[in-house]
């Protein structure tokens, strides 16, 4: 059983919508208010368990899913019920949210000390059909307006930590879709927004700048080897995702990189790593230290469901 605690506020967040929560003691688990079809979405993903290689299911590269959270309760997978305190967490949040579900997820930054986060909204299709006529027409303009509907895909949001960073020319007009706090340059949605075909490469290259160009070398070689195995997977698979995202996360802090090579990265910055969240303190320690230098997931599945393809 997985010992909640009290949650706090989440410290890294790309994008979304704001009160994510991450558990206090260990940060190893990440909480975000959802509807009942994310919440379906990961039990229907989590059944799938056949003996395929990893990285070839879509469980594979979404965070680990431990249940879900309403107020006062919290409810396992198995429809098993713990009684858990979560007044406090409510707080705070509008009584509208009161029927509303947390789901509780492997928090997919805890194990880097600066992490680097980049949340890129999938699709041209921005929309199902449950929405109303003039959200359905809100996100079509938003679609036509923006490099999803030219390139298919959107930054909808980055935090990158400041190893001196140098600013693209190309960049500084977007200066009030970014803020500098805490040596973290946080780009908001309208910065994702308004970049087109002249400045998204350079958008992309900025998170991409880890500040040393071996590092980088590796970094990118590594995510386009998941990017492919991602691409297989969701081909394979009978999903219609609409508005979901790839979340990219690396190590910025450059002395968490300074024992790796050529010989020994592929096996310190596994394809695919899943931390489970461990409630066997001796084990807390090691995981901290043994964490990837970077990840890629599927995240954001509240307008994602099993379809058969034809
Ligand atoms: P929203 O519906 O608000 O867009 P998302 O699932 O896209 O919800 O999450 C919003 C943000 O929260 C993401 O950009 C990412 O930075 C962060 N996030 C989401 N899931 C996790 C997770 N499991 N671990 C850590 N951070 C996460
Ligand atoms: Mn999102």
């Amino acid at each position: 059983m997985i010992d909640l605690g009290s949650l706090v506020p989440s410290k890294h967040q790309a994008a979304g919508h704001d009160g994510c929560l991450i558990s206090e003691d260990s940060s190893s688990v990440f909480a975000k208010l959802t509807n009942q079809q994310e919440i379906d979405f990961y039990l229907e993903s989590q059944s799938i368990n056949d003996d395929s290689p990893i990285g070839s299911v879509l469980s594979d590269w979404m965070p680990i899913f431990y249940g879900t959270l309403t107020q006062g309760t919290r409810e396992k997978p198995s429809n098993e019920t713990i009684v858990m305190k979560t007044d406090e967490v409510v707080e705070g949040e509008s009584r509208n949210d009161d029927d509303k579900q947390y789901i509780v997820l492997q928090n997919l930054y805890y194990t880097f000390s600066k992490p680097n986060i980049l949340d890129i909204k999938l699709g041209s299709k921005l929309t199902d059909n449950t929405v109303t006529p003039e959200k359905e027409e809100r996100l079509r303009q938003v679609s036509r307006s923006t490099t999803s509907g030219s390139h298919g895909f959107r930054i909808c949001g980055m935090k990158i930590y400041d190893n001196n960073i140098k600013f693209p020319s190309k960049l500084e007009s977007l200066s009030d879709t970014f803020t500098l706090t805490d040596s973290y340059y946080q780009f908001d949605k309208f910065f994702g927004r308004s970049l087109n075909e002249s400045n998204i490469v350079e958008a992309i290259d900025l998170y991409f700048n880890v500040g040393n160009l071996s590092y980088q070398r590796k970094l990118l070689t590594r995510f386009l080897q998941r990017l492919q195995l991602i691409y297989n997977t969701l081909i394979d698979s009978e999903v219609r995702i609409i508005s979901g995202s790839l979340l990219f996360i690396y190590e910025a802090d450059l002395s968490k990189w300074s024992h790796v090579n050529d010989v020994n990265y592929e096996e310190l910055d596994p394809l695919v790593s899943k931390n489970e969240a461990n409630d066997d303190d001796s084990d807390d320690d090691e995981n901290d230290e043994n964490g990837p230098l970077s990840s890629l997931n599927l995240i954001d599945f509240a307008h994602a469901k099993y379809e058969l393809k034809i």
